[in-house]
């Protein structure tokens, strides 16, 4: 969906040729800050390849693929030249609509412009908008087109009368909520046209609601004074929107297959409808991309079209889909086919049946996207329920078996029996138009007030903390004029409140989401979470509230907020669908001491809210419906564990040391400075790692020194003493700076992230570096680099460090390198030569080692740091850091898991830093220990060969 404001929109231009006209967009993508300079070039050479030029005085001009390196950020200006400007195709221009893509962003442009160009006049609309307002409205209205479907077919009425047969389809077009009375009221003083073969038709545009094709057939065909009788079609006109589907009418009959149409099943009469003739081969097959069909499987789809000797077509069998050329790539498009959906091929003559079916293959196989069988996830079910009621339903989940153990991942320790409250969001229906516009508006300006009402509530029975904070952001949001404004230009145009506000939401999360950002993208869910409050008052459903009994939270997948938001009071435990355990949720959940499995796959959804679960965060195990026995030995162990947890909190503040006196430092992770009192009252020797992009993160631009260095000293003072291990910005790839513009990356994290983005910025490195040694002052400060991958890089980091160090002179420094790469794991003895110490950070180890995204939906489970993989690279690193004296820390989550932490002591690890509310716990397990014993299962782990393995291995022992 395009998405314009007005300082997109320049109007009253004028240029002698297209050449100047390219130069004043070029000229307005620059100051706008989405491209550089160099990006011109790339307009004129796509240009030169061929005319960007629409039909009906629009061209789009774009760079090339090889200038989307000189894009900053994706957007579009759109220049109006009233007078035109002759194009180098001979066509005139009115209006450009020039677009800066990082990548095939402007297709998504073309296919609503396809839309746009179909309506009348569009083109002297353009040319003659005085405001920017009336550009944006041609331009960003969403296209309607008529409805024709199985819910407005009437097949086999029991009537001998044309008359009766036009009522009972205007009568079937009020029931699918497509029109009032009113419209009933003037079909009724109609008399039906001839079509001629049998089919007649009645239309009115009074009362219409959605434009609509409605079609009566008689049991038997019969005849009346004026002709014979086979079917009425019932036209609710609005605009022009149906103009498609009486263009389609008009061909059907032209090829005469208006005869038989009546007798024909409801699907093959839809076909026929749709463009699909008799003789024509067919094949359907379901869409599996996860965004649809979206501009690069579409365009596949159009090259193994075009292979083809027949010529083939395309429809959707949901909707009243129009069948299109397959070969047409904004035909395609336009289609909008989502995930789940069934596309109808069809061709006719020679090579056709192999035609379809060669289509059909191609989506099968993913369209050059890996596919996974449909399983629906939370926001397609939301969007499915808000938009789309007529989409395909899913295949039926069985939930697990009474006392049967569900394997999932473990992601945060502890054991917690409770009856699961099953997280699904409700299902809302409503019309997607409505008459009366100010009445709508009315509606959802009360809606809005009773949200932020709610909201304001939450908030004060909420005490402090990032619930309260998330709760208030929401509030904001509701607040957000652009929100409301595009909910009521919506609603202007014909949309419910309840549509126009959805089409508001959805529209914003989604430009979040394209954002790449997982923090962002988790702002797209709160947005959604926003947007559902609003829905649920205008359609009169109740939101889910938890119970007030402690429960187990089960749900598809939990944002950080979403978990941020759980009353740790009555949460016992959490369980999700998907996710991994590195993810960030999952970190979350430990963080704050709730017991959670994450991966544990689709089946838990189908538990019914109130079945007793049981939770076992540490070996990865759901229980639903326990036996008496299973029930009390879980008691059992909960009283076991919580006596062993008093226990640690007890010696919390005594160093950790094995029975036979090794010592291991245990520190905390942290990612706000405002926490580091609490981790030192938890027992933290240090804090570990402080993930300082936190600090970047919660402005607006880059903080400057005097920001950093109150940040930072708020940590030192909080220690008063202990050492502060920070590591520098790690930020890029997958997680940029909003005042920090990258271009658009395939492969975020293999991308510019970590040292390789902050050695771009010297300056804000240098400056992040000076804020650190002067907060440190003459306290223990130990700076770090992320992502380093060999000995190059940490000089380079290291040659601004000293540049700094020698005008600050902190007193007592120390300069590492996260071991996060295998390539610096490998490099291990080389780098130990220079770097102070080592700190391994086993999430991104992992990731790359076993090539798995740490926040993959599918893959994510299997990604384990006790991977013997990972676990000889941590060997090595260890064993290259002690041959000069230096030490080594682990600051990934591995840190924290209870199988783990005797292999890293065996394996010589130093320091572990874990969460705060994990350090008593770990200390108490350092102390079981006897150093032989860790050497053993080290040894034992190591010689494993799979994950799987290890985790058996030490099991047995
Ligand atoms: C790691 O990769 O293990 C790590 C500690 O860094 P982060 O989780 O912040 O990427
Ligand atoms: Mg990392």
């Amino acid at each position: 969906m395009l998405t314009l404001t007005r300082d997109d929109v320049r109007l009253g231009c004028r240029a002698a040729d297209w050449r100047g006209a390219l130069d004043q967009a070029a000229a307005a993508l620059v100051e706008a800050g989405r491209v550089s300079a160099e990006y011109r070039e790339g307009l004129l050479a796509r240009e030169a390849q061929s005319s960007t030029y629409l039909g009906h005085g629009i061209a789009i001009p774009h760079g090339t693929p090889e200038s989307r390196r000189y894009v900053r950020s994706t957007g579009v200006r759109v220049l109006q030249f009233p007078e035109g400007v002759p194009w180098h195709d001979g066509s005139r221009v009115n209006l450009l609509v020039t677009i800066a893509a990082q990548s095939d962003e402007h297709l998504d442009i073309l296919r609503q412009l396809t839309h746009v160009l179909r309506r009348d006049g569009v083109t002297e609309t353009l040319a003659r908008a005085t405001t920017a307002d009336q550009v944006i409205a041609v331009l960003s209205r969403e296209p309607v087109s008529a409805r024709l479907d199985a819910g407005t077919l009437c097949l086999g009425v029991p009537v001998r009368d044309h008359l009766e047969l036009a009522l009972a389809a205007a009568a079937r077009l009020r029931h699918a909520g497509c029109v009032d009375a009113g419209f009933v009221a003037a079909i009724a003083g109609q008399t039906p046209l001839p079509l001629g073969q049998g089919l007649w038709l009645v239309y009115s545009s009074s009362g219409v609601k959605t434009p609509a094709l409605a079609l009566a057939t008689p049991t038997q065909r019969f005849r009346v004074d004026v002709g014979e009788v086979s079917g009425v079609f019932c036209l609710a006109a609005q605009g022009d929107t149906h103009r498609a589907l009486l263009v389609r009418l008009d061909e059907l009959l032209a090829r005469g297959d208006g005869a038989g149409l009546a007798e024909l099943p409801a699907e093959q009469l839809l076909a026929r409808l749709s463009g699909e003739s008799a003789q024509a081969q067919t094949a359907r097959v379901r869409l599996l991309n996860a965004h649809g069909l979206h501009a690069r499987p579409a365009k596949e789809l159009v090259l193994v079209a075009r292979a083809q000797t027949a010529q083939v077509r395309v429809r959707l069998l949901e909707g009243s889909g129009e069948a299109v050329s397959a070969a047409s790539l904004t035909s395609v498009l336009s289609l909008g086919a989502r995930r789940g959906q069934t596309l109808v091929f069809s061709a006719e003559g020679e090579g056709a049946a192999a035609a379809v079916v060669a289509l059909a293959d191609a989506v099968r196989g993913g369209l050059g996207e890996p596919v996974t069988p449909l399983q629906e996830t939370r926001e397609e079910g939301a969007a499915r329920t808000a938009q789309a009621p007529r989409a395909a339903p899913v295949e039926p989940v069985v939930p697990p078996g009474a006392d049967e153990p569900l394997t999932a991942v473990p992601a945060a320790p502890g054991l917690a029996i409770a009856p699961a409250y099953v997280l699904r969001l409700p299902d809302f229906s409503y019309p997607e138009q409505a008459e009366d516009s100010t009445h709508e508006r009315g509606r959802l300006e009360r809606a809005l007030d009773g949200a932020r009402q709610q909201l304001e509530t939450l908030v004060k029975r909420t005490v402090g903390g990032e619930v309260a904070q998330i709760l208030s952001i929401h509030a904001e949001m509701l607040g957000d004029p652009d929100l409301r404004d595009a909910a009521f230009e919506s609603i202007g145009g014909g949309a419910s409140a309840e549509a126009g506000w959805w089409r508001a939401i959805d529209i914003a999360a989604r430009v979040q989401e394209a954002l790449a950002d997982r923090l962002l993208a988790e702002r797209a869910a709160d947005l959604r979470d926003v947007g559902r409050r609003v829905l649920g008052l205008l359609c009169g459903v109740e939101m889910p509230m938890p119970p007030e009994q402690p429960y187990i939270l089960v749900a598809d997948d939990v944002g950080p907020s979403d978990v941020a938001r759980l009353d740790t009071a009555k949460v016992r435990g959490l369980v999700t669908a998907r996710g991994g355990a590195t993810s960030h949720s999952a970190i979350l959940a430990r963080a704050l001491g709730i017991a959670a499995v994450v991966g544990a796959g689709e089946r838990v959804l189908a538990l019914a809210t109130g079945v007793e679960l049981i939770v076992d965060g540490e070996g990865g195990r759901v229980v639903a419906a326990p036996t008496p026995e299973r029930r009390q030995r879980t008691e059992r162990r909960i009283e076991e564990q919580e006596v062993l947890r008093r226990a640690a909190h007890a010696r919390r503040h005594e160093e950790a040391r094995t029975r036979d006196g090794h010592r291991v430092e245990i520190a905390a992770n942290l990612g706000n400075t405002a926490h580091a009192a609490d981790a030192v009252e938890r027992g933290a020797e240090g804090i570990g790692l402080l993930r300082t992009e936190f600090v970047f993160m919660e402005h607006s631009e880059a903080p400057d020194l005097a920001t950093q260095i109150a940040e930072y000293g708020e940590a030192f003072d909080a220690l008063a003493g202990r050492p502060l291990v920070a590591r520098t910005l790690d930020v890029g790839g997958d997680k940029p700076l909003s005042y920090w513009p990258m271009p658009h990356e395939e492969n975020p994290f293999l991308g510019v992230r970590g040292i390789r983005l902050t050695l771009m910025r010297p300056e804000v490195l240098e400056t992040q570096l000076r804020a650190l040694l002067m907060a440190a002052g003459r306290r223990p400060v130990r700076i770090m680099f992320p992502m380093i991958k060999d000995i190059e890089e940490f000089r380079a980091g290291k040659a601004i460090f000293d540049r700094v160090q020698a005008e600050v002179k902190a007193a007592d420094v120390q300069l590492g390198v996260m071991i996060e790469v295998p390539s610096c794991a490998l490099l291990a003895p080389t780098l130990a030569k220079e770097a102070d110490f080592f700190s391994i950070g086993t999430n991104d180890l992992t990731q790359y080692t076993l090539a798995i995204d740490r926040g993959h939906p599918q893959l994510s489970a299997q990604s384990d740091a006790m991977h013997p993989a990972v676990l000889r690279l941590i060997q090595l690193t260890v064993e290259a850091a002690h041959a000069e004296g230096r030490w080594v820390g682990v600051c990934g989550e591995l840190g924290s898991d209870p199988q783990a932490i005797p292999v890293l002591v065996g394996l010589g690890v130093d320091e572990l830093s874990v969460s705060s509310r994990r350090v008593p716990l770990v200390k108490a397990a350092v102390r079981e220990l006897t150093l032989p014993r860790a050497r053993e299962l080290a040894g034992l782990a190591l010689r494993q060969p799979t994950a799987a393995a290890v985790r058996e291995a030490l099991e047995a022992v």
